[in-house]
């Protein structure tokens, strides 16, 4: 591999194998995931990662034509098969459906991640090799995979917000909050709304049952429970 084209070419191979995984891997993750949002937006990346499988062909083409040499053997991309097993192994584990959902989210969004690095490298090889045509279709695959991202950022904090602010007659937002936390709570959010390749809702689950637990009344026991095994589930 002596040229930064013979490079790029086989990150597109790795890639390539990785949207393979993930259009294997995202059913059950789809058939796993209880809140509907959180399936739709699945299943709607999944139609897209195969359009971006495809966006890869061409690209192998262009490369082809530009004199990269493409190897012949298959490339396994470890990477994604490292982030999709260990989304199954806590996948297996028995869970509440709240729980389930927020680790499902959470494998989806390293999935995104990863993707995210390795395409905005590829893109920067293409710019750097002058592939305008190449570039153009790997940015357009960036910008879908920080929108897959971003909307699971969206779904872990929005899902926070109406389960803190449903049912419960008090007006949350003229309880006392420690200073400390208010802080903590909107530098979190922050966070989440700024950066495309944020964290997911995990930590801001455990944010939220910081909250919760304060607010809830008697009725609320049981989700508290819940949202106590999903902080201990995250932890471990
Ligand atoms: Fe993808
Ligand atoms: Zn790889
Ligand atoms: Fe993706």
């Amino acid at each position: 591999m002596n040229s930064l084209n013979n490079l790029l070419a086989h990150e597109i191979k790795d890639l390539y194998s990785a949207e393979e995984q993930i259009i294997e891997a995202l059913p059950q993750m789809i058939e796993k995931a209880q809140n509907q949002e959180l399936k739709r937006t699945l299943n709607e990346h999944l139609k897209i990662t195969e359009q971006q499988k495809k966006r890869l062909d061409k690209v192998q083409k262009l490369l082809e034509e530009s004199g990269a040499s493409i190897e012949e053997e298959d490339t396994v991309c470890l990477g994604m098969q490292g982030l999709i097993e260990e989304g199954q192994k806590i996948m297996n584990e028995d869970m509440e459906p709240e729980v389930m959902d927020a680790a499902i989210t959470a494998a989806a969004q390293k999935i995104e991640h990863y993707e995210i690095s390795a395409y905005g490298t590829a893109c920067a090889y293409a710019r750097e090799l002058k592939l305008k045509e190449v570039e153009k279709l790997l940015q357009q695959t960036l910008d879908e995979e920080y929108e897959a991202d971003g909307l699971l950022t969206e779904l872990a904090v929005g899902g926070l917000n109406v389960e803190a602010e449903s049912g419960e007659e008090e007006d949350i937002s003229v309880r006392k909050i420690p200073e400390g936390r208010k802080k903590g709570r909107t530098a979190a959010r922050k966070t989440a709304s700024r950066s495309n390749a944020s964290g997911n809702g995990s930590a801001k689950k455990s944010a939220k049952s910081t909250r919760t637990s304060k607010s809830s009344s008697a009725r609320k026991t049981t989700s508290r429970s819940k949202t106590a095994k999903a902080k201990k589930s995250h932890a471990r």
